[in-house]
């Protein structure tokens, strides 16, 4: 296959954005919503700078990385100028102290152990670290993200740590091929998301619902997503 100019990257880009917009607008409506309440990351893993930078032209004002190390690297090249970045991939308690500050979010809080780590380095710093909690919604083994039977203690101890702040939930469902096994689990994740809203929980802002990826954020819109992570349905498939 003969490789794409960077042109031809960029038109698709803007062509990509163009349509994802409207689906998400269409399945925001659908939902009693109104588009601009759902917001669209650009999920930007291992794709090079001039290609965030040109999503960021086309109006991204959002922008989700998976590793510390990848970000930091890239950063100094990208635009950000109007707009955040999100960690959104598994963070080991011995990366925190780089990532603090570097982000306006890390979406991929699992654990107390890595909430304190957070809180203690954002702390020394003199800043607050907005979080979103992992939830493990199909109960995988393998999964990154809390177990369903330790969300509400987690919230309960995280949310009384001095330099957080918990403001929604995120997930990633479990690979299925199956439309309504699917629905299922992002029902499920909207079902807890309102339910610990309406605990009212001191410290905690229940605002932000993470869900929805390239081949099923149509879906997690649907069922209440307000937050959509879109990866290569923007810049094409990811090269390794
Ligand atoms: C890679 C990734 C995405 C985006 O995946 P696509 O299928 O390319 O849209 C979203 N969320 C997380 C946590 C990811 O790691």
């Amino acid at each position: 296959m003969v490789p794409l100019s960077s042109e031809e990257r960029f038109k698709n880009i803007e062509h990509n954005l163009t349509v994802i917009r409207q689906k998400i607008a269409f399945a925001a409506r659908e939902s009693g919503r109104k588009p601009e309440d759902v917001k669209l990351m650009a999920v930007t893993k291992t794709v090079e700078p001039i290609f965030i930078n040109h999503a960021i032209e086309c109006g991204i004002d959002l922008i989700g990385e998976n590793k510390v190390q990848e970000f930091l690297s890239k950063k100094p090249y990208l635009k950000l100028d109007g707009c955040e970045a999100h960690l959104i991939g598994h963070l080991q308690t011995n990366k925190v102290r780089q990532i603090v500050s570097e982000v306006s979010m890390i979406q991929s809080v699992d654990s107390i152990k890595l909430a304190k780590e957070i809180s203690k380095r954002s702390q020394a710093l003199g800043i607050t670290t907005e979080c979103l909690i992992e939830v493990n919604i199909g109960d995988e083994e393998s999964k990154t993200g809390l177990d369903l039977a330790l969300l509400m203690n987690t919230i309960e101890e995280i949310s009384v740590l001095p330099s957080v702040k918990i403001k929604g939930l995120m997930t990633i469902p479990p690979i299925c091929d199956d439309d309504a096994q699917l629905s299922q689990y992002f029902y499920k994740m909207h079902e807890i998301f309102v339910d610990i809203k309406g605990k009212k929980i001191d410290n905690i802002d229940m605002s932000i619902l993470s869900m929805g990826m390239s081949g099923d954020y149509e879906a997690a819109v649907r069922h209440g997503s307000n937050l959509v992570r879109v990866g290569s349905a923007i810049f094409g498939p990811r090269l390794y």
